[in-house]
């Protein structure tokens, strides 16, 4: 076989920190000599306060896998430490590098990021090539088949996925017969120059870690997986409304982690449910499984398509909302300190563990914008960007505009109670007690409402409201009734509406709006029909 000129490759892991349906990984070693798989420990997360301490042991985890995996190939991570800019040329000049690859990566700060390193890829004669494979369809060709513009409901996505067919099936990981000819020239002091970095380099205090619930990896994301595919009933029935916000395990699988650093690849994941599915009755998108993946494609089809997309400024898609500046409530907030036992239990969990619930998530997220604290959506995007594991730029923006009432999702008078709510699906107050162990001792009847049990009840709980756990920090039925005239102003003024319109029923004129069926208005429908 007549091969070209073997290259010298560098394959940049970022996101996408497996081997398994790895296209540019593929593409690297395609007649290559020289392997380096880098990656680049760049001060932009570095020195990012925004990337709390969960997240970060997850990412060493992830690193250590992927080491772990590249040594089976003979080969090994590189871990750089600097500014993708800087460190390039050097390295481009130090190994003589002909081939750079990597995962294409729709973030703003990706983009601009990438776009300076393939210019100086060029300057240096460097060929770059990227692959399409953190999402299920190249997001770009959606927006195209919608005549340019992202789907702005999931039906109307669901149609343009229709007509472009399945997501590419993955591809497999390479194997040693795959890297022959590929060697990874490693020196001796590997480990010093070019070592996994620990948690201590990182300026986090390892210490102040708690159990690691969630270990990063491509090993453990692929382990997951499997364990949850064997239960073809349960993948077969899951509707995503049924699943319990507060359950004492998670309710639902947990790969968002690993989904979202890309240790576990979202075709595979598609592709494995589809395999369960075949021939079997199961349920459908929105609220399947398969559904959640679209529900991610939609999000991030959104993300490129509209601009400033983190953002209520300058963002089209997005109502401008006159929300307040309160550090005093969002640091309640924050710090699990609202005096509202499911809103503080959730908050502990997200700090405590890097993963809460989707509808734990709504709840929290409802309560700090529109339902009863009226801080703007971009202050609660921050603290889940610090705190969640599977913290991910598009789908945070994405899934906080929904709840906030603010894009995607219109129906704006339907508030979650900080009380109710919670109750559904945990009565006893069980999660509550998990979480906040100081209210473990009020009975079931108060465990939502402490302020509300008698002094003696508060005595023999051992826990005076006002003193040993805080008052509630808002009347809810009262706040959240001013919010919805709040927002209905925010929304005439929107569609340029006089304050006289707004004055209509909100039901009736979203109502006409409204076009896909929220996971919120079946959550509802279930309850009514109960
Ligand atoms: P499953 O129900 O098992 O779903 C499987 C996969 O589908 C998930 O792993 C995830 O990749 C995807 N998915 C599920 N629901 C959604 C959704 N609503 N939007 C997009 N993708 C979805 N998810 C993130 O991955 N990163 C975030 O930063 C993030 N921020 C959020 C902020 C708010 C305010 C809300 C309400 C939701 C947010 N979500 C985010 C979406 C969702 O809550 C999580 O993806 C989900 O809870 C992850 O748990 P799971 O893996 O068990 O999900």
């Amino acid at each position: 076989m007549c091969r070209g000129m073997a290259h010298t490759c560098v394959h940049w892991f970022r996101k996408g920190l497996r081997l398994h349906d790895n296209p540019a990984l593929m593409a690297a070693l395609r007649d290559c000599k020289e392997l380096y798989p880098v990656f680049i420990l760049d001060p932009h997360l570095h020195n990012n306060t925004c990337v709390g301490i969960n997240r970060w042991r997850f990412l060493v985890g992830a690193l250590k896998d992927l080491d772990c995996s590249l040594r089976g190939l003979n080969s090994r991570l590189f871990v750089v430490r600097g500014k993708p800019e800087e460190v390039f040329p050097e390295l481009f000049d130090r190994w003589k590098v002909t081939k750079l690859t990597y995962e294409y990566d729709t973030e703003p700060y990706s983009l601009s990021r990438d776009k300076t390193v393939a210019t100086l890829a060029k300057e240096h004669g460097v060929e770059v090539i990227y692959k399409i494979s953190h999402t299920l369809y190249d997001t770009e060709r959606i927006i195209e088949e919608n005549s340019g513009k992202a789907p702005l409901t999931y039906n109307r996505m669901q149609v343009i996925v229709k007509t472009l067919g399945p997501p590419k099936r993955p591809v497999p990981a390479p194997t040693i017969e795959d890297m022959q000819g590929a060697m990874t020239p490693c020196s001796e002091n590997h480990e010093k120059k070019y070592g996994i970095p620990t948690l201590e380099e990182l300026g986090q205090d390892a210490a102040a870690l708690g159990e690691e619930q969630f270990p990063g990896g491509e090993q453990e994301a692929l382990r997951r997986l499997d364990k949850h595919m064997k239960r073809t009933g349960w993948v077969c029935s899951f509707e995503k409304p049924q699943t319990s916000p507060n359950s004492l395990s998670p309710s639902t699988t947990v790969l968002s982690p690993y989904v979202t650093f890309g240790c576990l690849s979202a075709r595979t994941f598609w592709w494995r449910l589809a395999e369960v599915y075949q021939g079997k009755k199961h349920s459908s998108p929105p609220v399947s499984l398969h559904g959640q993946l679209l529900w991610r494609e939609f999000f991030y089809t959104a993300s490129v398509g509209i601009s400033n997309f983190n953002k209520m400024e300058g963002n089209p898609v997005c109502t401008q909302v006159d929300w307040d500046t309160n550090p005093e409530y969002l640091a309640a907030w924050r710090e699990a300190r609202t005096g509202f036992p499911f809103i503080d239990a959730i908050m502990t969990q997200l700090r405590q563990e890097g993963w809460i619930h989707h509808l734990a998530r709504h709840a929290v997220a409802c309560f700090l914008t529109r339902g009863d604290l009226w801080i703007s959506w971009e202050e609660g995007q921050k603290v889940f960007e610090e705190l969640l594991l599977d913290g991910d730029w598009a789908l945070n923006a994405g899934n906080w505009q929904w709840l906030s009432a603010s894009a995607f999702f219109h129906q704006y008078f339907r508030v979650y109670s900080p009380v109710a709510f919670g109750k559904k699906t945990d009565k006893n107050g069980d999660y509550i007690k998990k979480y906040l162990p100081l209210l473990k001792k009020f009975p079931a009847e108060y465990i939502y409402e402490p302020w509300k049990a008698p002094r003696s009840v508060q005595q023999a709980a051992g826990c005076i409201v006002g003193k040993d756990y805080p008052q509630p920090i808002a009347k809810h039925e009262v706040i959240s009734k001013k919010n919805i005239q709040r927002m209905k102003l925010a929304y005439a003024k929107r569609s340029g509406d006089s304050a006289e319109s707004a004055n209509k029923s909100p039901v009736k004129r979203q109502g006409t709006k409204r076009k896909a069926p929220s996971v919120v208005d079946m959550l509802k429908k279930k309850d009514r029909r109960k």
